[in-house]
C-alpha cells in the first residue's frame, strides 16, 4: 500500500497516518519529522533548512526529493509507505512519479483531508497551549504568525496537487472536519471500497469464467458493493501509462 495523505498544516495528516500505519503494517514518512531530525543533527541538510523552517516557508524542492529517494529505498518502506507532507508541490509530485515509475511500482492513491482555515488556526493554538502546559518543547513553527505563513506556502504550492491527482483519477477526499475515529473510519471505508471493487468487478466461476452477475443469487449484494465501488473507483488508479504525465 503506497498513499499519500495531502491536507493543510493541522488537517490530521499524521494523527491519520499513525491509524494507517497499525493497520497496514507500513511505515510513515513524513518529510517534516526527518528535516526536523536533520536539523536537530545539525547535518549539512538540516542548516539548510532550519531557517526557512522556522519561517514557515518550504524547504528546496531538490532537497526534499533527495530525501524521500532515500528513504523509500529503505527496506523498511518495501511493503508500502504513506507520505505525510511529500510532495508538497507539483515538481515534487513529478519527481515523486518518476521514482515510482523506476521501481516499477505506483501509488495506490491519494487521500485529501478537507478542513477549513479557521479549525486550523483553533487546532494549532490548542496543540501549543497543550504542549506548553506539558512542558514540551514547542516547534519552532508552531506558532500563529509562522502558521499564518505555513498556509499561505499550502494555499499558493500545495493546494495545486489536489487538481494534479484528480486529474491522474487518484484522488479522494474525506471531511477532516470530523472526529478522529469518523475521519479514520472514512480512510478505511474508501481503502476497503478499491479491495471491494477489485473483488466485485469480475466476479468469476470456479473453471475461470466470468459470471455474468444478474442471474446470480446475491446478485443484489453484489451489486450494492459494486455501487460502493464505483463511487470510490480509481482509488489509487494511477496505471502506468499515465504516471508519468
Ligand atoms: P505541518 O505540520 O505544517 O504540516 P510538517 O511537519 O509536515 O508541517 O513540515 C514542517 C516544515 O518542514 C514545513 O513548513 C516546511 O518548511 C518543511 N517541509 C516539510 N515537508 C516539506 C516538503 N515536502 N517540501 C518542502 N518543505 C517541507
Amino acid at each position: 500500500m503506497r498513499l499519500i495523505l495531502l491536507g493543510p498544516p493541522g488537517a490530521g495528516k499524521g494523527t491519520q497516518s499513525q491509524q494507517l500505519v497499525e493497520k497496514y503494517g507500513i511505515v510513515q514518512l513524513s518529510t517534516g519529522d526527518m528535516l526536523r531530525a536533520a536539523v536537530k543533527a545539525g547535518t549539512p541538510v538540516g542548516q539548510k533548512a532550519k531557517d526557512i523552517m522556522a519561517r514557515g516557508e518550504l524547504v528546496p524542492d531538490d532537497v526534499v526529493v533527495a530525501i524521500v529517494a532515500d528513504r523509500i529505498d529503505q527496506p523498511d518502506a518495501k511493503n508500502g509507505f504513506i507520505l505525510d507532507g511529500f510532495p508538497r508541490t507539483v515538481p515534487q509530485a513529478e519527481a515523486l512519479d518518476r521514482m515510482l515509475k523506476a521501481k516499477g511500482t505506483q501509488l495506490d492513491g491519494v487521500i485529501e483531508l478537507k478542513v477549513d482555515e479557521d479549525a486550523l488556526l483553533r487546532r494549532i493554538e490548542s496543540r501549543v497551549a497543550e504542549s506548553k502546559a506539558r512542558g514540551v518543547t514547542l516547534r519552532a513553527d508552531d506558532n500563529p504568525d509562522v502558521l499564518a505563513q505555513r498556509l499561505k506556502a499550502y494555499r499558493e504550492q500545495t493546494s495545486p496537487l489536489v487538481a494534479y491527482y484528480a486529474g491522474k483519477g487518484a484522488l479522494r477526499s474525506v471531511d477532516g472536519m470530523a472526529s478522529i475515529p469518523a475521519v479514520t473510519a472514512a480512510i478505511n471505508g474508501l481503502l476497503n471500497g478499491s479491495k471491494e471493487k477489485a473483488k466485485t468487478r469480475r466476479p468469476r466461476r470456479k473453471d475461470g469464467s466470468v459470471r455474468d452477475g444478474a442471474d446470480q443469487p446475491g446478485a443484489g449484494r453484489r451489486s450494492a458493493a459494486a455501487k460502493i465501488a464505483r463511487k470510490t473507483a480509481n482509488l489509487g488508479v494511477l496505471t502506468k501509462g499515465r504516471a508519468g504525465n
